[in-house]
């Protein structure tokens, strides 16, 4: 089942449309929450426990004499400002809503054990829309993937790679 592409008019400003394979996710780009040189290691985020260990942040025990330093997820939730931007919406959502939210934490759980800086920052309902915010642009794409896969519907992403942010919009 393809994805229908839905028009780019009315994207934020500085957001692109990309389609769901596209390269440009996977390519490295400058993200002012990871980029702050070699952290010390063993180093643990007095928020979250988290353990920058092997060059990558873990959960794992805390070591004696670790460094502290915020790692880049509490970062971004002590900035308020999210990398990525899921939308729901459609009466379809609207009747399965608690269905699908249940999905969306399941996913997020099953990343962010994996991955500390993969998670949601907030969930946000007005009037019949439900905004997820999440700390990790892969993140927003895998759950509306997630979703999308379960429910079918339409998905599209909008990402703006001055600011490595992604819009991920589902409608059913
Ligand atoms: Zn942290």
């Amino acid at each position: 089942m393809g994805t229908k592409i839905m028009g780019t008019k009315g994207a934020p400003l500085g957001f692109h449309q990309i389609t769901r394979h596209d390269g440009i996710l996977k390519e490295r780009v400058h993200d002012a929450y990871k980029a702050k040189g070699k952290l010390p290691e063993p180093t643990v985020c007095p928020q979250c426990g988290a353990v920058f260990h092997e060059g990558r942040w873990q959960w794992r025990q805390v070591p004696d004499n670790a460094h502290r330093e915020t790692c880049p997820a509490c970062h971004r939730i002590h900035d308020h400002y999210p990398a990525g931007f899921l939308t729901l919406h459609g009466p379809f959502f609207l009747a399965h809503r608690d269905e699908i939210m249940h999905l969306v934490h399941n996913e997020e759980k099953r990343e962010r054990d994996e991955h500390p800086l993969k998670r949601i920052m907030a969930v946000e309902e007005e009037d019949e829309t439900t905004l997820v915010t999440t700390t990790d642009i892969h993140l927003a794409r895998r759950i509306g993937e997630a979703i999308h896969h379960a429910y079918q519907g339409n998905l599209d992403f909008h990402y703006n790679p001055e600011e490595n942010l992604l819009r991920v919009n589902w409608v059913h």
